[in-house]
């Protein structure tokens, strides 16, 4: 299967100096291929390009890439993402340009928004957690799945954690999460219509950032009890398009889960 890039978003970062800089997201199809990825920087459009990192990331995203103040003038910073197999360019992304297509008024009053929203999850009722985007590509997980016979994933595999893909999931991102929205903080309780008779799961909604856009069956880690929660729905709140903040509804994974094998940042 040919790697293919889907989109590229570039997203300000504020916990910088004034000089700022940028986050940088992707997402690709490349089937059970496992490629490395390349950022680039460039002034313009057509380059010329400077590549960002000594080593290719396997993972989805740069955090902080290129320390670069944005050209708010005539200018734009522009990113462009190579996947390798091995040490040959499979595929190239288009040119994705730091305000991601906006104009330039609509895109300062979104960094604004942004902005703000940034500030407010960096205060204390915020609690910080772990966002672990579930894996859509890699090799194939060869403990648990049988092609032959397509046997589902194991929930219980420790190569793969139910999702197929060997590791499962991508480097954990440090996000801070509003539980307010509770009734009674952190944990409801809810009977849950499985198949299998009523019981008890314990679902919540926190409110995070809106970048990177959550998935269902990504991970939330609430840093302060170590709980691994699984994300059943993505709720976006958006501002003229773009998605700002994002409501995870999360039901908490039980103790036994092999998740919890995975390796969680010590802090926040
Ligand atoms: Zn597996």
């Amino acid at each position: 299967m040919a790697i293919k890039f889907t989109s590229v978003k570039v997203v300000p970062r504020f916990d910088q100096s004034p000089t700022g800089g940028f986050d940088v997201y992707w997402t690709v199809n490349a089937g059970g291929s496992a490629p490395t990825f390349q950022v680039s920087i460039a002034d313009t459009e057509s380059g010329p390009w400077t590549q960002l990192l000594q080593t290719r990331t396997s993972d989805n995203f740069l955090l902080n890439a290129g320390a670069q103040k944005i050209n708010l003038g005539s200018g734009l910073t522009w990113f462009k993402i190579g996947a390798y197999i091995g040490s040959s360019l499979s595929a190239e992304s288009l040119p994705a340009d730091a305000r991601n297509g906006m104009d330039r008024r609509i895109y300062l009053q979104y960094r604004e928004i942004l902005r703000r929203w940034k500030l407010t999850f960096d205060k204390t009722p915020m609690l910080p957690g772990f966002l672990f985007r579930r894996k859509f590509y890699g090799s194939k997980c060869t403990q648990c799945t049988d092609e032959i016979l397509a046997t589902p994933a194991s929930s219980s595999c420790q190569v793969c954690f139910g999702t197929g893909i060997v590791g499962g999931y991508h480097t954990p991102i440090s996000m801070r999460g509003d539980w307010s929205a509770q009734t009674a903080p952190r944990v409801v309780n809810k009977i849950s219509k499985e198949p299998a008779g009523p019981q008890q799961v314990h679902v919540a909604k926190i409110k995070i950032f809106g970048v990177p856009d959550a998935k269902s069956e990504d991970l939330w880690v609430d840093f302060g009890t170590k709980v691994i929660h699984r994300i059943e729905e993505v709720i976006p709140e958006q501002w003229g398009g773009s998605v700002v903040t994002q409501t995870i509804v999360v039901s908490k994974l039980p103790p036994h889960h092999p998740a919890y094998k995975l390796t969680i940042p010590s802090s926040p």
